[in-house]
């Protein structure tokens, strides 16, 4: 119920309480008041009846008395009137004209008691009262001496008179007031409904204008203006709300304009703005706090983690994996699945062939509801999904995939790809710099000529391998290489045929060592290799097979011409040599030059008894 209506039902319902409690008032006081004054008139019509029978008993005329009774009833206001004498007169005098004995119960109790009895009766159409009134023998001075005529003591009931008055017409009059207050106040009511209307209306309406453009400023809509034509402090409040709607306006206004240039396209829905807004800004907050965190972060899979973590917090329903794609290779590596068993609902052949992937192909977010089997890698029918694509740069991109055996869960999958995009943007600059830091530190501890780790490489590591050594109880077997004669090569043949020779050398190395031993170029045409929990035996297998096929390889140095080289090694091995790997590398160096200067071209494992021999 609108309020101006809600007003005017109230001022009708007290106006109407008053007028019922004012009629009520009225006619409890009109009634008493009709009962009260036919009381009065009983009992002055008593008087005159006691008086005038006394002066007809004084005059000696009680025979005329009958007369005097009827002029007396002939009052309009008296119905009946009639004499009632008590046992003690009847004895003494008869029972007089017309009967005067006792008539009913009210006469007899009457006489009785010798109180006055009063009794009002009431029914549809006509109000009376009874009343009887009784008359006692008396002395009282002035008066004439009831017992000098009566045999009765003082004080006792000589007879009484009744009589019945018709108050119907001082109800009826009482009646006609109430329904003259009645129409009165309902006039007033009418009255004060219309002025209530008349001055009410112009400020109900602005108040009900006002719900209105609150409700729509409330839902991010600013341009409802308000208008009225009441004046005063309410003319003020209008102009002061229009000011600010349009204050509102403008400044939202610049606000969404703003926002939509940091969120992609249809981010900002038009339905509520204002609470949009203020989503999109907590997430702007957000993503800010996790790109300052990732800027810091020391590795590529760190910004992974830091993604994966902020899916699992955000992003609760149902499963997802997160994928890298090598777009050269189209290989996709599975970074992280929510799946315990490791699985994803991706083909085994989608992840080795990035090309099976509908995602990486088209790049393109694919919505499993969109059309029935979209995706022809999915290897779980049942599974519903919503797959992201996400360009890091030319050789890496990203696919995040949500699933769910629940079908209703894709609408929300599809309501949290925007914000999974907003995150993958603010990783993407820092993904973009810690894949070219790991490729320039990759180049640093490489080397670019044979592809091997290089000397700094080792110097990193040696740590680490010592530590785990010391775990584990790994041992290492150090073979140290060094081309005989290498000088010769750049003299005769030039550096260009030098360089193919350490470039063969990395080749050697890398065919004939395990994945888990460690092949360095460790200066010039020298190279250190670490065997892994090699025994004496095996060591002395790898050396010799290095040796040979060294040995065994032919050079074309130009012109037909052709030139095959030998190689020393000097080996040591850790921990039964040297206590440290460092010590042990010095020990195999020592080897070497032993090899060296014992006529070149051959295998020598370290002695103690070559200490104090010459150091190159
Ligand atoms: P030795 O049998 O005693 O080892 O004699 P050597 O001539 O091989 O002597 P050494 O091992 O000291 O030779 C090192 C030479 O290798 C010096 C340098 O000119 C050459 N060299 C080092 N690095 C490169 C390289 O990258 N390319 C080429 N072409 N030559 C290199
Ligand atoms: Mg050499
Ligand atoms: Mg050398």
């Amino acid at each position: 119920m609108r309020t101006k209506s809600r007003l005017l039902l109230i001022v009708t319902l007290m106006l109407l309480g008053l007028t019922t409690a004012t009629i009520i008032n009225v006619s409890l006081n009109f009634r008493e008041y009709s009962i009260n004054s036919a009381i009065e008139k009983s009992e002055m019509a008593a008087s005159i009846v006691k008086d005038g029978l006394t002066s007809h008993m004084v005059n000696g005329i009680m025979d005329k008395r009958e007369h005097f009774i009827e002029q007396i009833s002939r009052n309009n206001d008296i119905d009946s009137l009639w004499l009632v004498r008590s046992q003690s007169v009847i004895k003494q005098y008869g029972k007089g004209f017309n009967h005067e004995t006792v008539r009913d119960a009210i006469d007899s109790e009457v006489i009785k008691t010798g109180k006055t009895v009063r009794k009002i009766t009431e029914n549809s159409d006509k109000t009376s009262l009874r009343v009887t009134i009784p008359y006692k023998a008396d002395t009282t001075v002035g008066n004439p001496n009831c017992m000098s005529c009566h045999d009765v003591a003082k004080g006792e009931t000589l007879g009484a008179v009744s009589m019945e008055f018709d108050i119907s017409s001082m109800r009826n009059s009482g009646m006609f007031t109430i329904l003259k207050i009645l129409g009165i106040n309902i006039l007033f009511i009418v009255v004060v409904l219309i002025l209530i209307n008349y001055y009410v209306s112009p400020y109900m309406k602005l108040f009900t204008n006002l719900q209105d453009g609150v409700a729509r400023a409330y839902k991010g809509d600013f341009t409802h203006r308000f208008e009225s034509k009441v004046g005063g402090d309410a003319r003020k409040v209008i102009e002061q709300m229009n000011s600010f709607m349009e204050k509102m306006q403008g400044t939202f206004g610049d606000i969404k304009y703003n926002l939509a240039t940091f969120i992609p396209q249809g981010c900002v829905s038009t339905i509520d703005p204002l609470s949009e807004a203020k989503t999109i800004i907590n997430e702007l907050s957000d993503i800010y706090k996790f790109k300052k965190t990732i800027e810091l972060d020391a590795s590529k899979d760190e910004v992974y983690k830091r993604l994966i973590d902020i899916f699992k917090l955000r992003y609760t329903v149902g499963n997802f994996s997160f994928f890298e794609v090598n777009n050269i290779s189209q290989e996709r590596t599975l970074i992280y699945t929510t799946n315990e068993d490791g699985t994803t609902i991706c083909s085994d052949e989608s992840i080795e062939n990035a090309k099976e992937c509908r995602v990486f192909r088209t790049n393109s977010v694919a919505i499993s509801t969109e059309f029935p089997n979209l995706c022809h890698s999915c290897v779980d029918s049942n599974m519903h999904y919503v797959c992201i694509p996400f360009n890091i740069n030319n050789e890496v991109s990203l696919n995040v995939s949500l699933s769910s055996m629940n079908k209703d869960d894709v609408e929300m999958m599809k309501q949290q790809t925007p914000s999974i995009k907003h995150y993958l943007e603010a990783a993407k600059p820092v993904i973009e710099s810690q894949i070219l830091m790991e490729r320039l530190r990759e180049t640093s501890l490489k080397d670019g000529m044979t592809g091997l780790y290089n000397r700094r490489f080792l110097e990193e590591i040696i740590d680490k391998i010592m530590s785990q050594a010391a775990r584990t109880k790994d041992t290492y077997s150090i073979l140290m290489l060094d081309v005989d004669f290498f000088k010769k090569v750049n003299d005769t043949y030039g550096h260009d045929v030098g360089d193919m020779v350490i470039m063969e050398i990395g080749k050697v190395l890398k065919e004939n060592i395990r994945e888990a031993d460690l092949a360095i170029r460790y200066g010039g045409e020298e190279f250190v290799v670490l065997l892994q929990n090699a025994t004496l035996e095996g060591t002395n297998v790898v050396a010799q097979k290095i040796h040979a096929a060294f040995a065994e390889r032919v050079f074309n140095v130009g012109s037909g011409e052709t030139m095959q080289k030998t190689m020393s090694i000097g080996v040591a091995m850790f921990p039964t040599d040297g206590d440290t790997i460092w010590q042990t590398i010095k020990l195999a160096d020592t080897a070497l030059y032993s090899a060296k200067t014992t006529g070149r071209n051959k295998i020598v494992h370290y002695d103690p008894s070559m200490e104090g021999e010459d150091v190159r």
